[in-house]
């Protein structure tokens, strides 16, 4: 059984039993990971008050090689989430990068680039970055590192250039947009403005040197892109995400 080590950030906790619980943390340098907490619902505990939902820490764990949970043996509070004391939107959109990094991630996969862009996205909620532009910038940072970024340039079906038009079919579940031959036949298809397009295209370039939004969104077709987004993440992942119904704010 090996000790590790990690910077971590907290995206769930589970009583297990009166005094410990589970603790589903994304860590940068072993991916998601589930350990159990002994001890940690007890007041005087042995992580104090580092185990909070959105937290980040400096782990230290015992992993399990078998199917049993790891074991948390410290957690050390390096930066609480304090957007909750004053703005719901931005708790939301907290709450909201912890269910996709939960729901999008595998347990034991490590993306430290990934890592690295929630905390970029963490840390501009949690100040005074605008929540729709951050949110939309780790959505589409996340989609690529994880290889499911659809296609907004190129037909989802046969892969040849998109002519313009008022409204472009997108393919939620072909996973771009579509010519006008390929879009005869598919199921949900949504008609989205070019403008639209090319702010996701903007927002879904891999710039490496700009670990940060592009631009700050647009007020104009904030909830147009919304509803996009949220559809293609709903395929994705075969279910609507639970945070979803809170973040209308994002649209206006
Ligand atoms: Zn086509």
């Amino acid at each position: 059984m090996a000790t590790e080590k990690s910077l971590a950030m907290i995206l769930r906790v589970v009583d297990f039993s009166e005094s410990s619980c589970v603790v589903t943390m994304m860590t940068r340098d072993f991916g998601k990971i589930s350990a159990l907490a002994k001890g940690a619902r007890r007041p005087k505990g042995p992580f104090e008050s580092a185990i909070d939902l959105l937290a980040l820490c400096r782990v230290v764990f015992i992993h399990k090689p078998s199917d049993a949970l790891d074991l948390l043996t410290e957690a050390k509070l390096e930066r609480r989430f304090r957007a909750a004391s004053r703005d719901l939107t931005r708790l939301y959109a907290g709450f909201y990068l912890a269910e996709l990094l939960n729901e999008l991630t595998d347990e034991a996969d490590p993306h430290p680039e990934l890592f690295d862009a929630a905390v970029r996205c963490w840390t501009a909620l949690n100040g005074e970055g605008d929540v729709g532009t951050n949110v939309l910038w780790f959505e589409m940072t996340a989609l690529r590192h994880l290889g499911h970024l659809p296609l907004w340039d190129v037909c989802a079906g046969c892969g040849q250039s998109i002519t313009l038009a008022p409204r472009i079919p997108f393919g939620v579940l072909a996973g771009g947009v579509l010519c006008p031959q390929c879009r005869v036949g598919q199921r949900q298809v949504v008609g989205v403005r070019p403008e639209i397009l090319q702010l996701l295209r903007t927002f879904s370039r891999d710039e490496t040197n700009e670990f940060e939004p592009p631009m700050t969104l647009p007020a104009d077709g904030r909830g147009e892109l919304r509803g996009l987004v949220n559809q293609f993440f709903a395929n994705l992942l075969g279910r609507r995400l639970r945070m979803h119904q809170y973040l209308g704010v994002l649209a206006s």
